[in-house]
Order: structure tokens, then C-alpha cells, then sequence
């Protein structure tokens, strides 16, 4: 299958060139050009299905023509081996848990799959390949853990000094091999510069080859797309309309649920979640989209304020604030009310929520009241102990930190420092 550009002024690329490249040269973001409806069998059958075998049909769609189909289920059965449970919290109003991976957030998902699709690309051309990541956190130990022990990539992530939770910095300093964390004295935005800088500098990009991680590139936002089937297929038949609430920062999650939905997934709606940071959530009220710098929150992995995957939303619809806004509305949580529902939901349902699905629960709390007839699922896009500080303090109680984030904590940082200067990270490079 080939893609396109959403900027329109880019040639199709092929997946190999898609995912290498990240973002088109004409500053668009790559879309597949076909996106019809799965056979109707697939959708009778998918009840009865396990997640790995949805995930694999799904990916043989898009991915089918490009790869040998024994490597693609072995990339999908690979990327998929943790569980990932559709979990009731009342009435008909449940959470899929996306926090089981090594990493215990989402983005696990995307950046496993993604290491694996490079790597094989990267085996038939037989060239290192090297991804830059700029991380504020999760990016970062996602890309990392994702990306570790793949032969043929090395990974340079680079952060802002103290500015990381230490489970986070742990997370993506211990790994070694492969993997070279670079702490930045500088904020995340000057990593992100440094990365910038590093792609459009001719002659390190002739010195070696480079590509990014981030949640542009096609191959992170695909597989987020399995899930959706898996969700709906756990909640089951019969269940009236379906209503799925996405915690969204970037868009790239709900992208890639909007995706499933145009592959012909029976979900009614969809509502995007966001803290303050509600550029989206005016856009679908009012047609206006205005970025604006982000706002700092608790929910801080959605604090941005020019969401990039919004350019393929966009294009997926064609443009059509009407037809957009039948199929999304947004829904918008401020810090406080976060808390008070991390408390609530906690003392009245004994489920324990982290700030970013907290927005979820909300939103598709608020829809489900109104529309009694729904069943809905929100996408728990990371563990609570991933949040400590801010989870413990709106329950008054301590949480354990479990088996997955522990293991990292006795392990022994290997950093690399930098002043926040592109001519010491190249020099570093080359
Ligand atoms: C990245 C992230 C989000 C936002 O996802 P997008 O795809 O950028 O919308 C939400 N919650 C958590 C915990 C995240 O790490």
C-alpha cells in the first residue's frame, strides 16, 4: 500500500519510506491510501476471537502487500504479549488497560510495534539505523524499552535534567546496549530543537542514517488501532450503542480509533478527553482550531498545545467540521476535578485511576448519563503508580509500586550529560 501526505505536495511513499521518514517532506503527516471496510465475516467472528488474532487481520489490511505474512504475525504477536483486559467499573461503563506492557503506559504498544518494523527494514538494507527521541517521560522509556536489544538501531533519547520523574528517568537510563540517554541542561523544548537541528543538518544526516520516534510516524499510530477491535470485542454483542472516551494530548490514540471506526468498527462515538489544554474540544464546538502554548497540569502527558496527529483527523474527514463533530465531541477537565474523580471512583467503585484516565472516566461518565441506553469503554492510557504523588495525595493513601516499574528502581543510571547546544550533540554523534 502506498501514502500520501496530508499536505498534498509530498510523492506517495512507500512503508518503508513512510516510517523511515516520519513526517513527509512537505511537513505532512503520511496516510494510507485505501481505508475501506473489513469483511463483514471478520466482524462476526471477532467475538470469538483472542487479541493477537484480531491485531493480525487488522494489520494484514495495511500491512499485507509490503511484508512476508509469517514476519508481520510474528511482529504483531511479539509487539501484543502482555494482556490487555477490558475491565467493568459500573453499570455498563468499563476501562480498557492499556497499562500492562513493559513500561506500563500506551504508548508501549506503538513503540514495540514500531521497533519491529524498523528492524526488519533496517535488516534488508543492512545500514545502522539511529532514532532520536526527544521525551519529556513516557515518549522516552516507551521508545526506549520498545526499541532495546533491536539489532541494528541505536537509540539516543535525550531529556531535560530534573525535569523527569525518577521512575520515568529510570525507566529509559538503565536499559544500556543499545540505548544512550542523554540528559539536556536545558527544558524539553531545547531537546526537541537539538532533535530538529539533527535532521536538517546535511552533513550528519550524510555521516548516518537518522529517523524519529515520535507519534507522527504511521507505524506508532497502526498498531494503536488493533486495540479498539479488542475492546469492542470483550465488551460484546448486543451491548446498544457503544460510546469510547480516549485521555488525548497528541491525537495520535484516537486517530487510530477513528481509524478502526472507518475499517467498519461498530463504535457509536467517540469523545476526546483532554485537561485545560482544550484546543480540540473548542475546535468541535465552535470550527475554530487555534493552537496555543500548553498549560501546565496533572495530567501532564496531554499537555500540548498544537496536537500533531490533528492534521490527519482533519483529513480523514475531509475537512468537515459537521461530519468531525457527529462522530467526536470533546470533553474538557480541570486539575481539581481530576482529583476529586481519582477520589471518588476510587472510595464509591474501588478502582484506582491515574490523572490521564481520569479524563476518560469523566467524559464517558457524563455522556452515559445522558444517553442511558450506551455502553462504553475509556482507554486507561497509564498505570496510577506512574503518577504517585499526584494519585496518593487525592486518595490520602500510599500505593504500591508494582513488579513492572520496581524492577527498574535498583537498577544503576548510565546518563550522558550536554549543555542544551546541537554542535555538542553532533560532535557526541559523530
Ligand atoms: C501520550 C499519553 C497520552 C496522550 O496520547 P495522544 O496519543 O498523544 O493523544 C495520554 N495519556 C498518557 C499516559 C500518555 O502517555
Amino acid at each position: 500500500m502506498l501514502y500520501y501526505s496530508t499536505r498534498k505536495k509530498a510523492p506517495a511513499a512507500s512503508l518503508s519510506e513512510a516510517v523511515t521518514k516520519g513526517l513527509a517532506p512537505d511537513g505532512g503527516l503520511y496516510m494510507p491510501e485505501q481505508m475501506g471496510l473489513l469483511p463483514e465475516d471478520f466482524f462476526k467472528r471477532m467475538y470469538s476471537m483472542d487479541f493477537q488474532d484480531i491485531a493480525f487481520e487488522v494489520a494484514m489490511y495495511f500491512l499485507g502487500n509490503d511484508l512476508p505474512a509469517g514476519e508481520l504475525k510474528r511482529m504483531v504477536y511479539d509487539t501484543l504479549d502482555f494482556p490487555v483486559p477490558l475491565v467493568h467499573i459500573h453499570d455498563r461503563l468499563c476501562t480498557l488497560e492499556l497499562f500492562h506492557g513493559p513500561t506500563m503506559a500506551f504508548k508501549d504498544v506503538g513503540a514495540r510495534f514500531m521497533a519491529r518494523l524498523l528492524g526488519y527494514f533496517t535488516r534488508c538494507d543492512h545500514q545502522e539505523l539511529n532514532v532520536l527521541v526527544a521525551t519529556s517521560g513516557d515518549t522516552g522509556s516507551a521508545v526506549a524499552n520498545g526499541f532495546f536489544q533491536i539489532p541494528g538501531i541505536r537509540v539516543f533519547v535525550l531529556y531535560p535534567r530534573g525535569l523527569v520523574s525518577t521512575v520515568q528517568e529510570k525507566q529509559f537510563t538503565t536499559l544500556g546496549g543499545n540505548i544512550t540517554a542523554i540528559s539536556v541542561e536545558g527544558t524539553f523544548d531545547d531537546c526537541q530543537t537539538i532533535v530538529k537541528q539533527a535532521f536538517a543538518d546535511e552533513e550528519l544526516n550524510r555521516h548516518m542514517k537518522l529517523t524519529s520516534a515520535n507519534s507522527i510516524n504511521w507505524a506508532r499510530l497502526l498498531p494503536q488501532s488493533f486495540y479498539y477491535f479488542w475492546g469492542v470485542a470483550q465488551l460484546g454483542r448486543d451491548t446498544g450503542d457503544i460510546v469510547c472516551a480516549v485521555p488525548s494530548g497528541n491525537f495520535g490514540n484516537i486517530c487510530a480509533g477513528l481509524i478502526a471506526k472507518r475499517l467498519g468498527l461498530p463504535v457509536a462515538h467517540f469523545i476526546a478527553a483532554t485537561n485545560i489544554n482544550d484546543i480540540v474540544p473548542q475546535y468541535l464546538k465552535n470550527g475554530n482550531f487555534n493552537p496555543r502554548p500548553s498549560v501546565a497540569t496533572i495530567a501532564n502527558a496531554m499537555d500540548v498545545g498544537n496536537p500533531s496527529n490533528f492534521a490527519r483527523i482533519i483529513d480523514l474527514y475531509h475537512g468537515s467540521h459537521e461530519n468531525i463533530s457527529r462522530d467526536i465531541s470533546g470533553f474538557v477537565s480541570t486539575d481539581e476535578q481530576i482529583r476529586l474523580t481519582i477520589k471518588d471512583v476510587y472510595t464509591n467503585h474501588g478502582y484506582l485511576l491515574d490523572p490521564h484516565g481520569a479524563t476518560g472516566y469523566r467524559a464517558l461518565k457524563s455522556c452515559m448519563d445522558n444517553h442511558p441506553s450506551t455502553s462504553g469503554f475509556f482507554i486507561e492510557t497509564a498505570h496510577p503508580a506512574k503518577f504517585t504523588e499526584i494519585v496518593e495525595s487525592s486518595i490520602n493513601q500510599e500505593i504500591a509500586l508494582p513488579p513492572n516499574l520496581a524492577r527498574f528502581s535498583n537498577k544503576i543510571s548510565q546518563i550522558v550529560e550536554m549543555p542544551a547546544s546541537f554542535e555538542a550533540f553532533k560532535e557526541f554523534l559523530i
